[in-house]
């Protein structure tokens, strides 16, 4: 593990970099406005990797936010009668856009959320694949020819658009939680309002300046920042107010309960992407050399804040020492610490003080246990006077009741347990509330399927530790949520199904 170039990076002269200005918007879109708080009142967006102001955003409250959503569905009254054509060449010029905007929009990323800017690069083009994706899935709703059992009737199921939806997103993926939600509502005919992450307001905005220029309709996409301490009353808004037809959120399982519980009281459609707690089980007859390097990506991606990162690493005891050996020497020659814009950066700060303390205690309990750390564990010196670095750490020895063993740790922890059967490892891989992602690593076909099969979760890696894809379907079972996103199966979310029984006089 080495410390990338630490020039010290200032935040002003960062965003200053940013080549299209007009992108970094700091107020809400509301009915095709940039529009302020009515209250007057902002909230300031951090960079983690300085602790330096990237800049003030507008606050809306939940009063704010109703005013939006009655904007919403009075614009879906014309949108929903666009043609699917239409709506797609509309989405296909977002897309255009984003990708033609990538470097600016990685850059904006990288200082309200921390990931190196080439990481960054990567999710906008992964958040455009969904535009891109959408944009031609809009042209598929399909729906069906029934045969009748009586002869003088047909039968028919037509899809059409379900109405406003709220959307509620976190800060780990700034851009492509958005993107992944809103393409796919503006696809099917839905008006959208939608409140990004308080950490990581201004890609929402920026994505919203763009398809205000691909010519999205005023009052089709709404986007209403707001601080934390005006985040539950807004969500309650979201959830309660009998104008929004759908809650699409992506976040915490203790969250999703709470937004579900709300959006119960009008029986609206959710869509809930929650938390994960994957395994990731290298078997004996694993390449060994392909599993540590997955590993690398699987687990420090983002600085391991992602819902699909490895959480639990259970490797067979006969290979244990020599996987342990080459995965450490792998995080020793390719994790830089550093800013997410500093030369060199391949692992940056967490986004939040809140997540670095989680993780933290989650350490100091494992170590407690007679946990032993092998590389990391510590917060790096000298970098940027502050922000909130974690070194990558590898753990060994790690209790199975510890919370590092239980629980979703969202950040660079990676304790790696040992196992001596399938039966067993498949055991205590399901041994968690959750199933949102898994991954394997075996050359045995038989065991392939079997495991694949006997793992309770909503994805499954084979032999890689990347999973995530516009063309297939995103999403979880047991506590990790409900509903599918991306792949043909993600537009059906935001459609309703309408059967039509046509009798002949
Ligand atoms: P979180 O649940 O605390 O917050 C998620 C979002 O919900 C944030 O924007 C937050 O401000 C907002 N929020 C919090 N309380 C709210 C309320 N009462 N009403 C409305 N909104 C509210 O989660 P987090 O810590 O920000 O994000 C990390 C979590 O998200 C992890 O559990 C991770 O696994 C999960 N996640 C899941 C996916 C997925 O696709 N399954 C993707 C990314 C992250």
């Amino acid at each position: 593990m080495k410390f990338a170039n630490n020039t010290k990076i200032n935040t002003a002269d960062e965003l200053a970099k940013i080549n299209d200005q007009s992108l970094v918007r700091s107020k809400a879109y509301v009915n095709g406005k940039w529009i302020g708080a009515a209250s007057g009142s902002t909230f300031d967006v951090t960079d983690p990797g300085t602790l330096e102001k990237v800049g003030s955003v507008a606050d809306m409250d939940a009063t704010d936010v109703r005013k939006a959503v009655e904007v919403a569905t009075e614009a879906f009254g014309t949108w929903k009668k666009t043609t699917a054509k239409q709506r797609s060449a509309l989405l296909r010029k977002w897309h255009d856009l984003i990708v033609s905007n990538k470097d600016d929009l990685a850059r904006l990323m990288t200082l309200e959320g921390g990931k190196p800017v080439t990481e960054a690069a990567g999710e906008v083009l992964y958040g455009a694949s969904f535009v891109e994706w959408f944009s031609e899935e809009a042209k598929r709703a399909y729906g069906d020819v029934i045969p009748s059992p009586v002869s003088n009737s047909r039968m028919m199921v037509m899809k059409q658009p379900v109405g406003v939806v709220g959307i509620v997103t976190p800060y780990n993926f700034p851009n492509a939680m958005i993107t992944r939600k809103v393409a796919a509502a503006l696809a099917a005919g839905c008006t959208v309002v939608a409140r990004p992450a308080s950490e990581t307001p201004f890609s929402a905005l920026a994505l919203c300046e763009l398809a205000e220029r691909a010519g999205i309709p005023p009052g089709v996409l709404n986007i209403v920042p707001c601080s934390s301490e005006n985040t539950p009353a807004v969500g309650r808004e979201l959830t309660t107010n009998p104008l929004v037809r759908k809650i699409s959120f992506t976040g915490s399982t203790s969250v999703g309960k709470q937004l579900m519980g709300q959006a119960s009281t009008t029986m609206k459609k959710v869509s809930l992407e929650l938390g994960g707690n994957a395994p990731f089980i290298v078997f004996e007859d694993a390449d060994l050399a392909v599993a540590a390097e997955q590993l690398i990506a699987c687990k420090f991606r983002n600085s391991g804040q992602t819902c699909v990162c490895a959480n639990r690493v259970y490797v067979h005891e006969s290979v244990y020492d020599e996987f342990v050996e080459k995965f450490v020497n792998l995080v020793k020659e390719k994790m830089h610490v550093g800013h997410g814009l500093s030369e060199g950066t391949t692992f940056g700060p967490m986004i939040t003080e809140r997540g670095m303390f989680k993780v933290e205690d989650q350490l100091k309990r494992a170590i407690d246990a007679g946990a032993r750390v092998v590389i990391g564990g510590r917060r790096p010196e000298g970098l940027n006077a502050g922000g909130y670095y974690l070194e990558p750490t590898v753990l060994v020895d790690v209790s199975d009741d510890v919370p590092m063993s239980c629980e979703e740790t969202f950040g660079p922890l990676c304790p790696i347990y040992k196992f001596s059967t399938e039966e067993e490892v498949i055991r205590r891989a399901n041994n968690v509330p959750v199933g949102l992602a898994g991954y394997f690593f075996s050359r045995d076909i038989g065991r392939i399927f079997r495991v694949a099969e006997g793992i309770e979760v909503g994805m499954v890696g084979v032999n890689t530790g990347i999973i995530s894809s516009e063309v297939a379907p995103f999403g979880g079972v047991k506590e990790s949520g409900i509903g599918r996103e991306g792949s043909r199966y993600g537009i059906d979310e935001y459609l309703n199904i309408k059967y039509m029984n046509i009798r002949f006089i």
